[in-house]
């Protein structure tokens, strides 16, 4: 530590940033910006997906025949919203292992209802459903947009085309209601997703910007009077389509195709906020989803940059998590088995070679652990308070809601210990209930070995959430070396 000799900031105290805090920091940087794409599991895959065929990965499709080579590096993104990416090393016999880190890629929020449209007094709402448990109030009067996929018509039944899209410089907005007309609000108030969060898409008799001129002289025209059924008058049917599909019309608009084309669509509103570093030093970064974007952003950057002469490294990204996992895409699923096995399979070895190198494997379940609030410590256990920044968390519950056990534990340890970055351990207060994750699944799955980990957060479910800059980066560093 060093004071300040800046006259302007006389009482700051900084921290000497040193060449391990310059590259946090810059690892930081490269994080948030990552987040700007990273908007919804579909758009996490995409942006992974640019940075793995740059880094040389080559994609394999499920439903082919995988062709592996020695010291390959492959990726598979089953059904765009997982993606599962691994290496293997230089001797194919002598697969004796996996390393796997597995992380989740959804977050908490809202996801648009089919038919969305809802209009009063010429606003334009859209109907909403939650996604997960997300703080709600923490989603009011923030810039919002809308990102997923959209599947439209295709010839063939089976195979509906589909778009993967990022409505980004559409913004939205939930208005909380005014002190005034709720002056009991900052004692507490009950959010219904119903009526309280449904989000502001613009009002109807304004040329949006983007449409075309048919469909704005359509929502124009239509826009001062109400549309009962017997309201027509001289308006034609496409007319009053347009205002009452507007949502399907603003698709159609944006992503020039015929709206009667498209069939349906996973679409989320996500926060459209930049992330930003908080404190003097840059020591925490405040941004959208950062559970559990911060781990599996460290573990995709981690198996981009290191090789292994022996064995196999998986990074494994699910999806759903945040609604319990059983999915397809999620990892309650076989989805992460199928997977090992079919790497197996490439090299002409048996059932019973895989189930051999299973012993030996060990996987690191990556998911935000709950730093103490500065405000709020009593909520966190009284002799393991987990401080941000000041390592990266082992997450251990005698109920098993995570899959470290005591040997697997010291095996983290030590690979922190060998290249000097700090740990701590994280349990729960005993009277509060804590997070689950992804690990206990993976261990009952597969059957390896496996611990839970984590960078400390706070405001963890909240529109903006917080992660240590060193701890991020602590993160990076002890999977590169446990892929190693
Ligand atoms: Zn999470």
């Amino acid at each position: 530590m060093k004071e300040s000799k800046d006259n302007k900031s006389e009482n700051i105290i900084t921290n000497d940033p040193g060449d391990k805090r310059t590259s946090a920091i810059a690892f930081g940087e490269r994080f948030i910006g990552f987040l700007k794409t990273a908007t919804t599991p579909y758009q996490v895959v995409s942006t992974f997906e640019k940075t793995l065929v740059d880094a040389g990965f080559e994609l394999l499709e499920m439903n082919s025949i995988w062709k592996i080579g020695s010291m390959g590096k492959y990726y598979v993104k089953p059904y765009d919203s997982a993606i599962f990416v691994f290496t293997v090393g230089k001797d194919m016999h002598q697969l004796d292992s996996f390393r796997i880190i597995g992380s989740h890629i959804d977050s908490p929020g809202f996801k648009i209802k089919p038919k969305p449209e809802m209009t009063n007094n010429h606003y334009m709402k859209l109907n909403i459903e939650r996604y997960g448990a997300p703080i709600y109030y923490t989603w009011l009067d923030r810039r919002l947009s809308i990102a997923g996929k959209i599947m439209t018509k295709s010839d063939d039944a089976f195979e509906p085309r589909k778009i993967i899209a990022d409505f980004s410089n559409t913004s939205l907005a939930i208005p909380s209601l005014a002190l005034h007309r709720n002056r009991e609000v900052n004692k507490g108030m009950e959010f219904k997703v119903q009526t309280d969060m449904l989000p502001l898409l613009g009002q109807l008799g304004f040329q949006a910007d983007g449409l075309t001129d048919n469909l704005a002289d359509g929502l124009v025209k239509n826009s001062t009077e109400s549309l009962g059924s017997d309201s027509a008058g001289d308006k034609t049917w496409n007319d009053i389509k347009r205002q009452t599909e507007y949502f399907k019309y603003f698709l159609g608009n944006q992503l020039d195709v015929n709206p009667e084309s498209i069939l349906d669509y996973d679409l989320n509103l996500y926060i459209n906020e930049q992330g930003q570093f908080i404190g003097v030093n840059k020591e925490i970064i405040k941004a959208p989803r950062i559970d559990n974007l911060a781990m599996a952003y460290a573990s995709m950057m981690a198996i981009t940059e290191v090789e292994r002469d022996k064995g196999i490294n998986v990074v494994a990204c699910f999806d759903n998590e945040e609604v319990g996992s059983k999915s397809k895409q999620g990892v309650d699923s076989s989805l992460l088995r199928t997977i090992m096995e079919r790497i197996f399979h490439a090299y002409d070895k048996t059932t019973e070679q895989y189930l051999r190198v299973l012993p030996n494997s060990f996987f690191v379940s990556a998911d935000g652990a709950y730093a103490v609030h500065p405000n709020h410590t009593d909520k966190n256990d009284p002799t393991n308070q987990c401080e941000m920044n000041k390592g990266v968390t082992i997450k251990m519950n005698a109920n098993r809601s995570y899959a470290t056990d005591t040997e697997t534990a010291a095996v983290f340890q030590q690979l922190c210990a060998e290249i000097d970055i700090p740990v701590q351990k994280y349990v729960n207060h005993s009277d509060m209930l804590g997070g689950k994750s992804i690990g206990s699944m993976i261990e009952s799955q597969i059957g390896i070995r496996g611990v839970d980990v984590g960078a400390p957060m706070l405001a963890m479910h909240s529109a903006m959430e917080y992660v240590g800059t060193d701890d991020l980066y602590d993160s990076y560093q002890v999977f590169k070396h446990y892929l190693k």
